[in-house]
């Protein structure tokens, strides 16, 4: 068929087109629609016709326009200079948009994703002879201060270097050649819809340490793990969110924001330049890729957004790297595919959502995992993913909760009642669950403590105790209680207060250590038992309550981690030395 040939457009319904006669029309391929060219995805074909999702605008979209073919799906450009930028749905770099064009995207712009005049220092690691196979490093390139980029072979290249060369390179120029001919340069591209290849899949065994002592100590994930943080208006998701991004152990961030009210967006695209990377103080964007649906984006780009952030991510896995691919919120894009699906008049399941929803939910949940890289020398990476959902109404019985809990690792619940009385991060220890618990026991046990797991059990076995008692309390008042119940409920008070509630506007308690976790856990810990024997002795419960040291639990949280060791031998031994008085 002749190549300058091109379809016609026969309908248009919102965000979806129909083409007529495209050339070699493959489900996927990108099209360019209208006399605009206005990039779009064949999503299904019907005889002559396939329905296209437009990824921009189609307002000014005419029947009888043309529609060519680029024969290649979705892809992204994979290379040095994506740290720091700033995309939308497609990879078109959102300053970029902006300059040409004012704020509001203008059609048909087709830029570069990344900066193709910018040359970088590139070292060969390999020589002219080197046998390669697909995902080799052939070099490496400073992305970022201190930031090793690694130059990967693409997935589909292999065979016997003839030449290669160190020293300053674009993005598009040649660094060196296969004795095939083929040409290696510093970047590629890949497809977003299909995960990129690795050696061998590992069992995730370290932790993704986030910083946030109710994630951490009672439902820790993995690095290659997955987690969805449902949760209602207001309850927190986002500033979860964007505590994983500056305090998790991610070497890399990848974040996709689909935003949830009209200037979410511009508020995360302001505020991520200005935050500060904990690690080395430098702007947290140096390991950050954004990617960011504003409310003026059209569907379908948010719907591909998902692809694009966690392609970017598996990229950098694939150079040896933790990265972290943060979601807010998947239920805009969920919709996106509701709105689409139903353009297309295809039969829509529960509540309107596609039938399949819950596939393409599992397909992203499973692009997460802790891999061996292909190609050598060896290295590990892993893409962790988390999901914020906003089920409407907070009900969590709704088919993108239901869906993304029955394929991540583990659930993260927001509850209305703990937020509304600002008990922040508003996660319901009795709903919540992770399935990766056993899995780093041995990890918590040999690299932070062999008490660990007995501590995170007497949170646990408090916070039980306490939800019972409160339960008595509902019904019959406080008047009854025992004193040894009063002692358990001033622990449960401070497992709650003390432990679980964190505050991510304190720059203290914003983020916590493990081990500054583990001497919280085990002051608590040491408090509600020595003050259970104290009842034991007939020490009166109101002298108990009364130490200092009842205070003294509430302010270890705010103090800072090179002095909480002493603060906690401190408090120990005030502890014993208060209750040896009062017994005596
Ligand atoms: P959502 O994204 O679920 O709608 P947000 O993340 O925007 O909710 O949180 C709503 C508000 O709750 C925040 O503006 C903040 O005032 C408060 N909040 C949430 N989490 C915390 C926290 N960890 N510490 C202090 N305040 C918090
Ligand atoms: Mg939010």
């Amino acid at each position: 068929m002749n190549d300058a040939a091109k379809g016609l457009i026969v309908k248009v319904s919102g965000p979806v087109v129909v083409g007529r006669n495209i050339p070699n029309a493959r489900l996927n391929d990108i099209v360019m629609v209208g006399n605009d060219k206005v990039p779009g995805e064949i999503i299904r074909i019907d005889g002559s016709d396939c329905s296209i999702q437009v990824f921009e605008d189609t307002g000014g979209v005419s029947l009888g326009e043309p529609v060519s073919n680029t024969h290649a799906p979705l892809s992204v450009t994979l290379g040095p200079g994506l740290l720091g930028m700033m995309y939308d749905g497609i990879q078109r770099p959102l300053e970029m948009l902006r300059a040409m064009s004012g704020d509001f995207i203008q059609r048909g712009l087709s830029v570069h994703p990344l900066d193709s005049e910018k040359r970088w220092e590139f070292t060969a690691k390999l020589e002219a002879g080197d046998k390669i196979r697909p995902g080799a490093v052939l070099g490496e390139v400073e992305e970022k201060q201190g930031r090793t980029h690694r130059i990967l072979a693409p997935p589909d290249c292999e065979g016997v270097i003839g030449t290669i060369n160190s020293g300053l390179f674009a993005i598009d120029e040649v660094i060196g050649t296969l004795n095939s001919g083929r040409e290696l340069k510093l970047a590629h591209r890949w497809p977003v819809k299909r995960a990129r290849p690795f050696s061998t899949k590992l069992d995730p065994k370290k932790p993704f340490i986030t910083g946030q002592r109710v994630l951490d100590s009672l439902f820790p994930i993995c690095l290659g793990g997955s987690a969805i943080l449902p949760g209602g208006f207001g309850c927190g998701k986002t500033v979860v969110e964007h505590m994983l991004a500056r305090y998790s152990n991610a070497d890399i961030i990848v974040y996709v924001g689909c935003g949830e009210r009209g200037n979410e967006m511009t508020d995360v695209l302001t505020e991520f330049p200005r935050l500060e990377d904990p690690n080395n103080g430098r702007p947290l964007m140096e390991r950050t890729v954004l990617i960011a649906n504003t409310s003026n984006m059209p569907v379908a780009a948010r719907e591909a957004s998902i692809y694009c952030g966690v392609t970017i991510a598996e990229y950098y896995r694939d150079m040896g790297y933790d990265v972290a691919v943060l979601v807010d919120s998947s239920s805009r894009w969920a919709e996106a595919m509701r709105e689409i699906s139903s353009r297309l008049e295809e039969m829509p399941g529960e509540e309107g959502y596609p039938t399949y929803l819950a596939t393409r939910l599992a397909g992203l949940y499973e692009r997460s995992g802790r891999v061996t890289c292909a190609g050598d020398p060896e290295r590990k990476g892993s893409v962790t993913i988390i999901g914020a959902v906003s089920p409407a109404g907070g009900d969590f019985s709704e088919p993108v909760t239901q869906n993304s809990q029955r394929v991540a690792g583990a659930l993260w619940a927001l509850d209305p009642t703990l937020a509304y009385r600002r008990h922040f991060p508003s996660l319901n220890w009795n709903r919540s669950y992770s399935l990766y618990t056993v899995q780093l026991e041995n990890w918590f046990r040999e690299s932070i403590s062999p008490e660990w797991q007995e501590l995170v059990a007497s949170m646990q076995m408090i916070l039980h105790k306490d939800g019972e008692l409160q339960e008595i309390i509902q019904l019959v008042g406080p008047d009854g209680l025992e004193d040894s119940q009063r002692i358990t409920l001033e622990a449960g008070r401070a497992v709650r207060q003390d432990f679980l509630q964190q505050n991510a506007f304190s720059g203290i308690d914003a983020s916590c250590s493990l081990n500054k976790q583990r001497l919280i856990m085990k002051a608590i810990t040491l408090f509600y038992k020595q003050s259970l024997n104290a009842v034991e002795q007939r020490v009166p419960v109101d002298k108990i309550l009364g130490i200092p040291q009842r205070e003294e639990l509430s302010r270890l949280k705010s103090i800072p981690e090179n002095e909480i060791e002493q603060a906690c031998a401190a408090f120990q031994s005030g502890l014993a030395r208060e209750l040896t008085a009062l017994a005596a």
